[in-house]
Protein backbone atom coordinates (compact mmCIF):
# COMPACT_ATOMS: atom_id res chain seq x y z
CA UNK A 1 0.00 0.00 0.00
CA UNK A 2 1.37 3.31 -0.93
CA UNK A 3 2.19 5.26 2.35
CA UNK A 4 0.94 8.82 1.67
CA UNK A 5 -2.23 7.46 0.19
CA UNK A 6 -2.84 5.17 3.49
CA UNK A 7 -4.32 6.47 6.60
CA UNK A 8 -2.55 7.34 10.04
CA UNK A 9 -5.66 7.12 12.07
CA UNK A 10 -4.81 6.50 16.10
CA UNK A 11 -5.00 2.61 16.50
CA UNK A 12 -7.25 1.37 19.23
CA UNK A 13 -5.62 -0.64 21.89
CA UNK A 14 -6.45 -4.26 21.46
CA UNK A 15 -3.90 -6.11 23.73
CA UNK A 16 -5.39 -9.62 22.94
CA UNK A 17 -4.75 -10.99 19.59
CA UNK A 18 -8.50 -10.32 17.53
CA UNK A 19 -9.08 -11.81 14.02
CA UNK A 20 -11.76 -11.37 12.15
CA UNK A 21 -12.03 -13.60 9.66
CA UNK A 22 -13.93 -12.72 6.18
CA UNK A 23 -14.54 -15.26 3.69
CA UNK A 24 -14.86 -14.27 0.24
CA UNK A 25 -17.13 -16.37 -1.98
CA UNK A 26 -16.78 -15.95 -5.95
CA UNK A 27 -17.80 -18.97 -7.30
CA UNK A 28 -20.38 -22.42 -7.80
CA UNK A 29 -17.55 -24.66 -7.02
CA UNK A 30 -15.31 -22.12 -4.23
CA UNK A 31 -19.44 -22.36 -2.55
CA UNK A 32 -19.51 -25.81 -3.39
CA UNK A 33 -16.64 -27.49 -2.14
CA UNK A 34 -14.17 -25.05 -0.34
CA UNK A 35 -17.00 -23.64 1.86
CA UNK A 36 -17.96 -26.58 3.55
CA UNK A 37 -14.69 -27.79 4.30
CA UNK A 38 -13.73 -24.18 5.75
CA UNK A 39 -17.07 -24.41 7.78
CA UNK A 40 -16.42 -27.74 8.96
CA UNK A 41 -12.81 -26.77 9.82
CA UNK A 42 -13.18 -24.19 11.40
CA UNK A 43 -16.66 -25.03 13.76
CA UNK A 44 -14.61 -27.90 15.05
CA UNK A 45 -12.24 -25.46 16.40
CA UNK A 46 -15.08 -23.26 17.63
CA UNK A 47 -14.29 -20.56 15.27
CA UNK A 48 -16.82 -18.01 13.79
CA UNK A 49 -16.43 -16.19 10.72
CA UNK A 50 -18.16 -14.43 7.83
CA UNK A 51 -18.80 -15.88 4.28
CA UNK A 52 -19.27 -12.78 1.68
CA UNK A 53 -21.11 -14.77 -1.05
CA UNK A 54 -21.61 -13.28 -4.86
CA UNK A 55 -25.67 -13.71 -4.91
CA UNK A 56 -25.44 -13.88 -8.78
CA UNK A 57 -24.01 -16.03 -11.83
CA UNK A 58 -20.75 -17.49 -11.95
CA UNK A 59 -18.99 -15.58 -14.88
CA UNK A 60 -15.58 -16.32 -13.74
CA UNK A 61 -14.58 -17.74 -17.36
CA UNK A 62 -14.74 -14.04 -18.71
CA UNK A 63 -11.74 -13.20 -16.51
CA UNK A 64 -9.81 -14.91 -18.95
CA UNK A 65 -10.32 -12.29 -21.25
CA UNK A 66 -8.08 -10.45 -19.08
CA UNK A 67 -5.13 -12.86 -20.17
CA UNK A 68 -5.66 -11.48 -23.30
CA UNK A 69 -5.41 -7.64 -22.40
CA UNK A 70 -3.90 -7.60 -19.07
CA UNK A 71 -0.23 -8.51 -18.39
CA UNK A 72 -0.38 -8.47 -14.48
CA UNK A 73 -3.41 -11.02 -14.48
CA UNK A 74 -1.44 -13.47 -17.08
CA UNK A 75 1.62 -13.53 -14.26
CA UNK A 76 -1.12 -13.84 -11.20
CA UNK A 77 -2.57 -16.85 -13.17
CA UNK A 78 0.67 -18.51 -13.97
CA UNK A 79 2.32 -17.86 -10.72
CA UNK A 80 -0.99 -18.84 -8.39
CA UNK A 81 -1.15 -21.64 -10.77
CA UNK A 82 -4.92 -20.53 -11.02
CA UNK A 83 -5.82 -23.61 -13.53
CA UNK A 84 -4.90 -26.25 -10.79
CA UNK A 85 -6.23 -24.24 -8.54
CA UNK A 86 -9.65 -23.29 -9.95
CA UNK A 87 -9.96 -25.67 -12.48
CA UNK A 88 -11.07 -25.39 -16.08
CA UNK A 89 -14.96 -26.03 -15.42
CA UNK A 90 -14.95 -22.53 -13.67
CA UNK A 91 -12.11 -20.64 -15.35
CA UNK A 92 -14.72 -21.38 -18.65
CA UNK A 93 -17.51 -20.71 -16.76
CA UNK A 94 -19.29 -17.72 -18.55
CA UNK A 95 -17.50 -17.85 -21.53
CA UNK A 96 -17.25 -20.92 -23.52
CA UNK A 97 -19.27 -23.13 -21.16
CA UNK A 98 -23.13 -21.58 -19.79
CA UNK A 99 -22.09 -19.59 -16.46
CA UNK A 100 -23.89 -21.45 -12.90
CA UNK A 101 -25.79 -19.81 -10.59
CA UNK A 102 -23.41 -19.35 -7.25
CA UNK A 103 -25.53 -18.76 -4.53
CA UNK A 104 -29.17 -19.67 -5.77
CA UNK A 105 -27.09 -22.91 -6.24
CA UNK A 106 -26.84 -23.85 -3.09
CA UNK A 107 -29.82 -22.45 -0.51
CA UNK A 108 -29.53 -24.83 2.08
CA UNK A 109 -25.53 -24.87 2.65
CA UNK A 110 -25.71 -21.06 2.84
CA UNK A 111 -28.90 -22.24 5.86
CA UNK A 112 -26.36 -24.82 7.48
CA UNK A 113 -23.88 -21.62 7.90
CA UNK A 114 -26.01 -19.71 9.49
CA UNK A 115 -26.95 -22.56 11.89
CA UNK A 116 -23.63 -23.32 12.22
CA UNK A 117 -23.13 -19.81 14.57
CA UNK A 118 -21.07 -17.79 11.06
CA UNK A 119 -22.46 -14.91 9.09
CA UNK A 120 -23.37 -14.69 5.71
CA UNK A 121 -23.38 -11.47 3.65
CA UNK A 122 -23.44 -10.39 0.68
CA UNK A 123 -20.45 -10.33 -1.96
CA UNK A 124 -22.19 -8.33 -4.85
CA UNK A 125 -24.73 -9.90 -7.36
CA UNK A 126 -22.04 -10.78 -10.26
CA UNK A 127 -18.78 -10.55 -9.02
CA UNK A 128 -16.97 -10.29 -12.19
CA UNK A 129 -19.13 -7.39 -13.61
CA UNK A 130 -18.14 -5.53 -10.75
CA UNK A 131 -15.33 -5.94 -10.55
CA UNK A 132 -14.25 -5.26 -14.13
CA UNK A 133 -16.69 -2.79 -15.43
CA UNK A 134 -17.52 -0.63 -11.82
CA UNK A 135 -16.57 2.55 -13.30
CA UNK A 136 -18.45 1.80 -16.31
CA UNK A 137 -22.00 0.51 -14.79
CA UNK A 138 -23.36 3.82 -14.17
CA UNK A 139 -25.80 4.10 -11.49
CA UNK A 140 -28.52 2.15 -12.82
CA UNK A 141 -26.22 -0.39 -13.68
CA UNK A 142 -24.81 -0.22 -10.08
CA UNK A 143 -27.54 -0.40 -8.42
CA UNK A 144 -29.13 -2.97 -10.42
CA UNK A 145 -26.26 -5.26 -9.29
CA UNK A 146 -26.51 -4.34 -5.72
CA UNK A 147 -30.44 -4.69 -5.39
CA UNK A 148 -29.95 -8.09 -7.23
CA UNK A 149 -27.58 -9.16 -4.61
CA UNK A 150 -29.73 -7.85 -1.66
CA UNK A 151 -32.93 -9.31 -3.40
CA UNK A 152 -31.39 -13.08 -3.81
CA UNK A 153 -30.23 -12.93 -0.11
CA UNK A 154 -33.73 -11.99 1.21
CA UNK A 155 -35.75 -14.95 -1.08
CA UNK A 156 -33.09 -16.83 -0.31
CA UNK A 157 -32.34 -16.87 3.60
CA UNK A 158 -35.68 -15.31 4.30
CA UNK A 159 -33.88 -12.28 6.25
CA UNK A 160 -32.73 -9.07 4.89
CA UNK A 161 -28.98 -8.81 3.92
CA UNK A 162 -27.03 -6.44 7.01
CA UNK A 163 -23.76 -6.41 5.43
CA UNK A 164 -21.74 -6.21 2.03
CA UNK A 165 -18.51 -6.85 0.84
CA UNK A 166 -17.34 -5.07 -2.65
CA UNK A 167 -16.22 -7.69 -5.27
CA UNK A 168 -12.47 -7.11 -5.42
CA UNK A 169 -12.38 -4.93 -3.23
CA UNK A 170 -13.97 -2.29 -5.60
CA UNK A 171 -15.99 0.98 -5.14
CA UNK A 172 -16.95 4.29 -5.58
CA UNK A 173 -18.72 6.96 -4.94
CA UNK A 174 -21.46 6.06 -6.96
CA UNK A 175 -21.49 2.51 -5.12
CA UNK A 176 -20.46 4.02 -1.62
CA UNK A 177 -23.86 5.97 -1.73
CA UNK A 178 -26.61 3.64 -2.54
CA UNK A 179 -25.10 0.94 -0.24
CA UNK A 180 -24.91 3.93 2.46
CA UNK A 181 -28.82 3.78 1.85
CA UNK A 182 -29.63 0.28 2.51
CA UNK A 183 -29.43 0.49 6.32
CA UNK A 184 -26.83 -2.26 6.55
CA UNK A 185 -25.15 -2.86 9.79
CA UNK A 186 -21.82 -2.44 7.84
CA UNK A 187 -19.84 -3.04 5.14
CA UNK A 188 -16.24 -4.29 4.45
CA UNK A 189 -15.29 -2.62 0.96
CA UNK A 190 -12.00 -1.44 0.92
CA UNK A 191 -8.45 -2.34 2.02
CA UNK A 192 -6.76 -0.08 5.62
CA UNK A 193 -5.89 -0.39 9.37
CA UNK A 194 -9.14 -0.18 11.21
CA UNK A 195 -12.63 0.70 10.80
CA UNK A 196 -14.11 3.70 9.81
CA UNK A 197 -16.50 6.33 7.62
CA UNK A 198 -16.17 6.61 4.25
CA UNK A 199 -16.25 10.22 3.54
CA UNK A 200 -17.53 10.50 -0.50
CA UNK A 201 -17.85 14.09 -1.91
CA UNK A 202 -17.75 16.43 1.49
CA UNK A 203 -20.36 13.82 2.99
CA UNK A 204 -20.11 11.34 5.93
CA UNK A 205 -21.79 7.64 4.90
CA UNK A 206 -23.23 6.75 8.11
CA UNK A 207 -22.58 2.86 7.35
CA UNK A 208 -19.23 1.72 9.04
CA UNK A 209 -16.32 0.37 6.48
CA UNK A 210 -14.49 -2.22 8.05
CA UNK A 211 -11.52 -2.98 5.96
CA UNK A 212 -9.31 -6.18 5.11
CA UNK A 213 -5.92 -5.13 7.08
CA UNK A 214 -4.01 -8.17 5.65
CA UNK A 215 -2.66 -9.06 2.05
CA UNK A 216 -4.58 -12.23 0.77
CA UNK A 217 -3.00 -15.27 0.14
CA UNK A 218 -2.87 -15.23 -3.51
CA UNK A 219 -1.13 -12.10 -3.15
CA UNK A 220 1.79 -13.84 -0.95
CA UNK A 221 2.01 -16.57 -3.16
CA UNK A 222 5.39 -15.82 -5.07
CA UNK A 223 5.52 -12.22 -4.49
CA UNK A 224 8.40 -11.64 -1.84
CA UNK A 225 10.06 -14.74 -2.04
CA UNK A 226 7.21 -16.06 -1.16
CA UNK A 227 7.02 -19.92 -2.30
CA UNK A 228 6.18 -22.64 -0.07
CA UNK A 229 3.56 -22.61 2.53
CA UNK A 230 6.44 -22.47 5.76
CA UNK A 231 7.32 -19.20 4.42
CA UNK A 232 4.01 -17.74 4.16
CA UNK A 233 3.01 -19.04 7.42
CA UNK A 234 5.71 -17.23 8.50
CA UNK A 235 4.64 -13.73 7.11
CA UNK A 236 1.51 -14.18 8.44
CA UNK A 237 2.48 -14.89 11.93
CA UNK A 238 4.65 -11.70 12.20
CA UNK A 239 2.53 -9.50 10.48
CA UNK A 240 -0.70 -10.33 12.91
CA UNK A 241 -0.81 -7.83 15.21
CA UNK A 242 -2.10 -7.79 19.27
CA UNK A 243 -2.40 -4.00 18.76
CA UNK A 244 -5.24 -3.51 16.73
CA UNK A 245 -8.07 -5.80 14.78
CA UNK A 246 -7.10 -8.13 12.41
CA UNK A 247 -9.29 -8.16 9.66
CA UNK A 248 -7.94 -11.36 6.70
CA UNK A 249 -10.07 -12.18 3.97
CA UNK A 250 -9.33 -15.94 2.61
CA UNK A 251 -11.10 -17.52 -0.56
CA UNK A 252 -12.81 -19.99 -0.58
CA UNK A 253 -11.18 -21.31 -4.05
CA UNK A 254 -7.98 -21.01 -2.39
CA UNK A 255 -7.51 -21.20 1.49
CA UNK A 256 -11.05 -23.59 0.68
CA UNK A 257 -9.32 -25.87 -1.52
CA UNK A 258 -5.90 -26.02 -2.87
CA UNK A 259 -4.44 -24.10 -0.04
CA UNK A 260 -6.95 -25.60 2.55
CA UNK A 261 -3.87 -27.38 5.05
CA UNK A 262 -1.48 -23.96 4.28
CA UNK A 263 -4.53 -22.07 6.02
CA UNK A 264 -5.56 -24.63 8.59
CA UNK A 265 -1.56 -24.55 9.68
CA UNK A 266 -2.17 -20.97 9.95
CA UNK A 267 -5.39 -21.24 12.46
CA UNK A 268 -3.59 -23.37 14.22
CA UNK A 269 -0.75 -21.49 15.22
CA UNK A 270 -2.91 -18.19 15.68
CA UNK A 271 -5.58 -19.96 18.58
CA UNK A 272 -1.51 -21.06 19.99
CA UNK A 273 -1.04 -17.53 20.23
CA UNK A 274 -4.39 -17.27 22.18
CA UNK A 275 -5.85 -15.19 18.93
CA UNK A 276 -10.08 -14.83 19.68
CA UNK A 277 -11.87 -15.27 16.36
CA UNK A 278 -15.27 -12.72 15.89
CA UNK A 279 -17.40 -12.48 12.76
CA UNK A 280 -17.39 -9.17 11.67
CA UNK A 281 -21.26 -8.22 12.41
CA UNK A 282 -19.73 -8.86 15.86
CA UNK A 283 -17.33 -6.45 15.47
CA UNK A 284 -19.90 -4.00 13.90
CA UNK A 285 -22.06 -4.18 17.03
CA UNK A 286 -18.93 -3.19 19.13
CA UNK A 287 -18.42 0.10 17.02
CA UNK A 288 -19.20 3.72 18.17
CA UNK A 289 -20.09 5.71 15.07
CA UNK A 290 -19.09 8.72 16.48
CA UNK A 291 -15.78 7.56 17.48
CA UNK A 292 -14.68 6.08 14.17
CA UNK A 293 -12.39 8.05 11.72
CA UNK A 294 -13.68 9.85 8.88
CA UNK A 295 -11.28 8.84 6.01
CA UNK A 296 -11.48 9.02 2.02
CA UNK A 297 -11.55 6.31 0.21
CA UNK A 298 -8.62 6.15 -2.18
CA UNK A 299 -7.19 4.01 -5.34
CA UNK A 300 -4.58 2.10 -4.51
CA UNK A 301 -2.48 -1.35 -6.14
CA UNK A 302 -1.10 -3.96 -3.90
CA UNK A 303 2.02 -6.40 -4.87
CA UNK A 304 0.66 -9.58 -6.25
CA UNK A 305 -2.80 -8.44 -7.54
CA UNK A 306 -3.81 -6.79 -10.71
CA UNK A 307 -5.33 -3.07 -11.08
CA UNK A 308 -6.36 -1.35 -8.41
CA UNK A 309 -8.26 -1.94 -5.08
CA UNK A 310 -10.40 0.94 -2.72
CA UNK A 311 -8.89 1.79 0.41
CA UNK A 312 -8.99 3.95 3.57
CA UNK A 313 -7.30 7.11 2.32
CA UNK A 314 -6.33 9.91 4.61
CA UNK A 315 -8.68 11.89 7.26
CA UNK A 316 -9.72 15.45 6.00
CA UNK A 317 -7.52 16.75 8.41
CA UNK A 318 -4.59 14.91 6.89
CA UNK A 319 -5.18 16.12 3.53
ZN1 LIG B 1 -14.44 -11.84 -4.35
Amino acid sequence: MAPSEVASCSLPYVDLMEVALKVDVDTHQGLREGVPRLAEMLAAKGISATFFVAMGPDNSGRAIWRIVRNRGFVSKMWRTKAVSMYGWRTILSGTLLPSRPIASAFPGLLRDLINAGFEVGVHGYDHVRWQDNLDHLGERGISHEIERGLEVYHTLLGVPAHSFAAPGWRTNGVALGILDSKGLAYRSDTRGRQPYRCLVDGQVMLTPEIPTTLPTLDELMGTNGLRTPGDILKFYLSHFSESWLNVHTIHAETEGMSQFETFRGLVDRLLDRGAHFLRLDEVARGLSLSALPVCRVARITVPGRAGWVSAQGLSPSQA
